[in-house]
């Protein structure tokens, strides 16, 4: 019996793409060696895209439907249809056709091969703009700094796996706060990069403002690091230190206590300010600990079809 692809694809507000996107999609499916299925996540869409779905889903049997209750975020949109994909080999893109079906056949190939994990790397993001592509760089960067593993700075949420390395983003990996594409590159397998150019979105708009991507950015920098609770313990020396250094000043001066006024208020604020954001900090850390012990769902399903 032929293997089969899942091809799961997340939806929010994707009504002007759709279409597109599958005409495009199917043919290049079709002429695959292995066999398929499309796998649509309505991630809460308030458009018309559920409607677009349903009736793909009706035409044609190997196009299935999850659709949640509400928005839950792309990454559970990912993670939902990695969980209710029944293929030998998954591949998660966007419905926007910024990710080129024209890969696909590359991807089934090396999966063919025996790749586990597959990441697609972006060479040129032409849609991005100049400051996307900036605090990407800059990200990246910092997170590479500061986590104990490498994050490859193109990945994109274009990736494929083997049905063994899906079931461990099944099983494990079920964080509330998380970072998916860091867990693909990082939970090992045979893994190849695959470049690809990014296009324009064919319609419709990004769905990620900058505020966005800036939660992001530090959720990703949380999960893989735990480095920004130390900062607390150098902050601690530094002042340690300095307050050594103004009591050796005060000793042998011996003048007595100088009537520095505005000293006391600038060194009280830095003071404080250092304090408050490690509060912050570890408050942060702490929100983490929160909702992974409250365990609420990470998406909730209100439809299925053809499942
Ligand atoms: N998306 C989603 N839920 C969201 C935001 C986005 O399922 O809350 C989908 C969106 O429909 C698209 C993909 O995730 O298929 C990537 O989003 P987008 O293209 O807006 O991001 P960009 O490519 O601009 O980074
Ligand atoms: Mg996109």
């Amino acid at each position: 019996m032929s293997k089969k692809l899942s091809v799961v694809v997340s939806v929010y507000n994707e009504e002007a793409a759709l279409p597109l996107f599958y005409q495009t999609t199917k043919p290049i499916l079709e002429a695959l060696p292995w066999d398929w299925e499309i796998l649509f996540v309505n991630d809460g869409s308030v458009d018309g895209s559920l409607t677009c779905l349903r009736e793909f889903a009706a035409r044609e049997s190997r196009v299935k439907l999850v659709s949640f209750s509400r928005n839950f975020g792309h990454e559970a949109a990912m993670l939902a249809g990695i969980d209710h994909a029944s293929g030998d080999g998954i591949v998660c893109m966007d419905a926007d056709l910024q990710h080129p079906p024209e890969c696909l056949p590359e991807i089934v190939a090396k999966l063919e091969e025996g790749c586990g994990v597959i990441s697609m790397v972006r060479t040129r993001n032409a849609s991005a703009g100049l400051l996307k592509n900036i605090t990407s760089a800059g990200f990246y960067w910092v997170i590479n700094r500061l986590a104990e593993i490498h994050l490859e700075p193109n990945a994109s949420d274009f990736f494929a796996l083997s049905r063994q390395a899906a079931d461990v983003l099944r099983m494990h990996y079920r964080e509330k706060v998380r970072f998916l594409r860091g867990y693909v590159q990082n939970i090992g397998f045979h893994r190849v990069t695959i470049e690809y150019e990014a296009r324009d979105r064919v319609a419709g708009e990004s769905k990620y403002s900058l505020r966005k991507l800036f939660a992001f950015s530090m959720n990703a920098i949380l999960c893989f690091s735990n480095l920004p609770l130390r900062l607390g313990i150098f902050a601690g020396i530094f002042a340690a230190l300095c307050g050594v250094a103004v009591m050796i000043y005060t000793l042998c001066t011996r003048g007595g206590a100088p009537s520095g006024y505005a000293t006391i208020v600038i060194v009280n604020c830095f003071m404080f300010a250092m304090l408050f954001v490690i509060v912050g900090i570890i408050g942060e850390y702490i929100a983490i600990l929160f909702s992974e012990l409250k365990d609420r769902p990470l998406y909730i399903v209100e439809e299925k079809e053809n499942l």
